[in-house]
């Protein structure tokens, strides 16, 4: 039995959290989950964003699925996923980009995945006015965050016979900063001499992006980049419906979908539940239990690919219910295919 955090978060956070837990209960993983809320609606509630029962659960089981949180201007906190983030060292956010068959884009093959560096870069929080008429943002970049994300990127690579590395910069024009982690990736780079590795500067790569996807294998970046890219790789392979999350520190993870929290369209039951999904197929591969993740993504890739059962974002008119549904259904015919061949 696991015992793991389960944060519902704001906006379609609660809609898409429930799929997920249904689905990854349908595997007949064991777990006990302990909900926890932060965000917008506890705010409104308890006139408190992140409640103290949040870390204490986090810390306890030092595993979560969330979902995404909005923070309120005004309420004393930039971002609460950029504090989680921080306060954790939740340095590795790790986002796969895979194209789903059926999902109609101009591309065939997109399979890449992001190592977004997570705790520094101008999230550092560093900001002032100068004057009435100007202001400034600090950009923070140390060798010690640089090397440990083009580690995991590099690591990644390796174990998941991924040909090639990406670095992408700005280093060209922010030479101290990016360039320090330009240096860094290089330094881990030498120490993977069967890992091609390329260094792209930032607007080449959006460009490199949109016409041909497929060349790129892992990408390595700073924080701002990370998250920008992340969006535009997801507009690749069918919108931010379908893309997971992870952040990963040395002792704990916190498992999240790329999308916010869709004030648009929460509360409808139209939100695509596969993001929240496949992170939590990524949070069973992290606990080791492969054959339940790799269950999850296949039923998710049936599913989408039948085309019967799908949310609005994907051209069909499917609640985020009955999508759950059709996902479990194939999970429990898995299983029965599986019970019958043993
Ligand atoms: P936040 O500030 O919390 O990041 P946002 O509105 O800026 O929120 P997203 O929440 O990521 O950004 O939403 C961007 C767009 O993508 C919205 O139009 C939203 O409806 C759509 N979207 C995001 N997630 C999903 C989903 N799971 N299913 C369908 N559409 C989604």
């Amino acid at each position: 039995m696991y015992s793991i955090t389960l944060i519902p978060g704001d906006g379609i956070g609660p809609e898409v959290t429930h799929s997920a837990k249904r689905v990854i209960e349908a595997t007949g993983l064991k777990i006990s989950w302990d909900i926890v809320n932060a965000g917008a609606d506890v705010y409104k509630d308890r006139g408190v964003l992140v409640p103290d029962e949040v870390f204490e659960s986090l810390e306890k089981n030092r595993i979560a699925l969330k979902g995404p949180i909005t923070t309120p201007v005004g309420c004393g906190f930039r971002s609460i996923n950029v504090l989680l983030r921080k306060k954790y060292d939740l340095f590795s956010n790790i986002r796969p980009v895979k194209k789903i068959p059926g999902i109609e884009t101009p591309f065939k093959d997109v399979d890449l995945v992001i190592f977004r560096e997570n705790t520094e870069d101008l999230y550092s929080g560093i900001e002032r006015s100068t004057s009435e008429d100007s202001a400034e943002a600090v950009k923070v970049i140390t060798r010690k965050a640089s090397l440990r994300i083009a580690k995991k990127a590099f690591e990644y690579a390796e174990k998941n016979n991924r040909k090639k590395v990406t670095a992408v910069h700005k280093a060209n024009i922010m030479k101290l900063t990016d360039g320090l982690f330009l240096d860094c990736a290089r330094e881990i780079s030498k120490t993977y001499p069967d890992i091609e590795y390329e260094e792209v500067i930032i607007d080449n790569m959006c460009m490199q992006l949109v016409m041909n996807p497929s060349r790129f294998q892992v990408i390595v970046t700073t924080n701002l980049y990370g998250d920008i890219l992340s969006d535009l790789c997801a507009g690749l392979v069918g919108g931010l419906g379908i893309v997971p999350g992870a952040n990963i520190g040395e002792d704990m993870a916190i498992f999240e979908a790329v999308h916010g929290s869709a004030p648009d369209i929460a509360g409808k039951n139209i939100a695509n539940p596969t993001a929240l999904i496949l992170s939590g197929a990524m949070m069973l591969n992290y606990i080791g239990e492969t054959e339940k993740a790799d269950a999850i993504a296949d039923a998710v890739s049936k599913t989408i690919s039948e085309g019967k059962y799908i949310t609005m974002d994907l051209g069909g008119s499917s609640s985020t219910s009955d999508m759950t549904d059709a996902i479990i259904e194939k999970i429990l015919e898995s299983k029965q295919i599986n019970t019958v061949l043993v």
